[in-house]
């Protein structure tokens, strides 16, 4: 039987969950770890779709009305929530006893959890150690640490994983997603992405993809300016007097992102890169500066993010990098 199959990546959660679905052994609660845009609701949605799916090759198979609904968010027995206080709880739980009205199974799917007061999570809990036999939940968060331990002991947690950068390029490739955008720029998005899929749909079309090119342009030509000033670094820094506050911060992000790369590359040349698209520019950038001084400017820009967040003076904190 095929499980998931529009799953993209994600192996581990095809496996356990897939095939406990596929055997209706699964659990009553599942917490999906996982970071922004790396397919939290997608699995959430398809798992319900695949605990209500009547075919027999293929859960969920898409094409049945049950699939449809679900997977179009037009179910009425699978709800989504963000459920972060006493009072949301205490209307999830009205309705837990409820008969489901088109489906065997009622799915809860519960967004960002990580955010829901320890009060809330306490009410939580008895749904979760005595639910209906037709409850699932899922519990959706970036960081299940945040939950209870005695939220955690009772379900089962697993972790959405980022995609690999191919991976994202060829399912972006094979389907109807910004066809007029050229390789190079998704390649670029993809690169920013940080493996999230999500991001990387948000984000691809020309005029995004513009906005995100130039905004790294101007995070390597700081970075060049800071190891080796010269009198275009001094003038392209002096041009950002202007510059605000949030995107001075932004973009000192991407220099610290450009700094570890060129800092990694000092131990590991086949390391994988998080900000250069080109390895051999970052290599050749790489081997001009010692890795002591590559370190500095790294802790450097580390405090000047810090600096400007505590609303010091943007202009004056980058030119002090200098
Ligand atoms: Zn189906």
């Amino acid at each position: 039987m095929e499980i998931f199959g529009s799953l993209i990546g994600n192996e581990n959660i095809k496996k356990s969950l897939g095939s406990e679905i596929a055997s209706s052994k699964f659990l009553h609660a599942y917490i999906i770890e996982g970071k922004k845009g790396t397919g939290k609701h997608t699995v959430a949605r398809l798992a319900a779709a695949a605990i209500m799916c009547r075919n027999k090759e293929k859960i969920p198979c898409g094409v049945c009305d049950t699939c449809r609904k679900i997977l179009s968010d037009n179910c009425a027995d699978v709800k989504f929530s963000d459920a972060f206080k006493v009072d949301d709880i205490r209307k999830i739980k009205e309705t837990l006893y409820e008969t489901s009205t088109e489906c065997d199974y009622k799915v809860y799917i519960l967004n960002d959890v990580q955010k829901m007061t320890v009060k809330a999570q306490n009410a939580l809990l008895i749904s979760l150690e005595e639910p209906p036999e037709n409850v699932v939940f899922f519990l959706l968060c970036t960081d299940a640490n945040a939950l209870l331990e005695t939220i955690r002991s009772r379900a089962q947690i697993l972790r959405t994983e980022p995609l690999d950068e191919k991976t994202i390029f060829e399912y972006v490739r094979n389907s109807d997603i910004a066809k007029d955008l050229p390789d190079d720029k998704l390649k670029e998005i993809i690169l920013c992405s940080g493996g999230s899929l999500g991001y990387v749909l948000d984000m691809a079309d020309q005029k995004n993809a513009d906005i995100l090119i130039e905004k790294r342009r101007k995070a390597l030509k700081f970075t060049k300016s800071i190891l080796a000033p010269d009198a275009d670094g001094y003038s392209f820094i002096a041009s950002l007097a202007s510059f605000p506050r949030e995107d001075a911060a932004e973009m000192l992000l991407s220099v610290l992102t450009a700094l570890r790369d060129l800092i990694i590359l000092k131990k590991d040349k086949r390391a994988n890169l998080c900000f250069f698209s080109s390895r051999d520019e970052a290599l050749s950038l790489s081997s001009k500066f010692n890795i002591k001084k590559l370190t500095s400017l790294y802790d450097a820009t580390e405090k000047a993010i810090y600096d400007i967040n505590a609303n010091a003076s943007v202009i004056s904190t980058l030119i002090s990098l200098i």
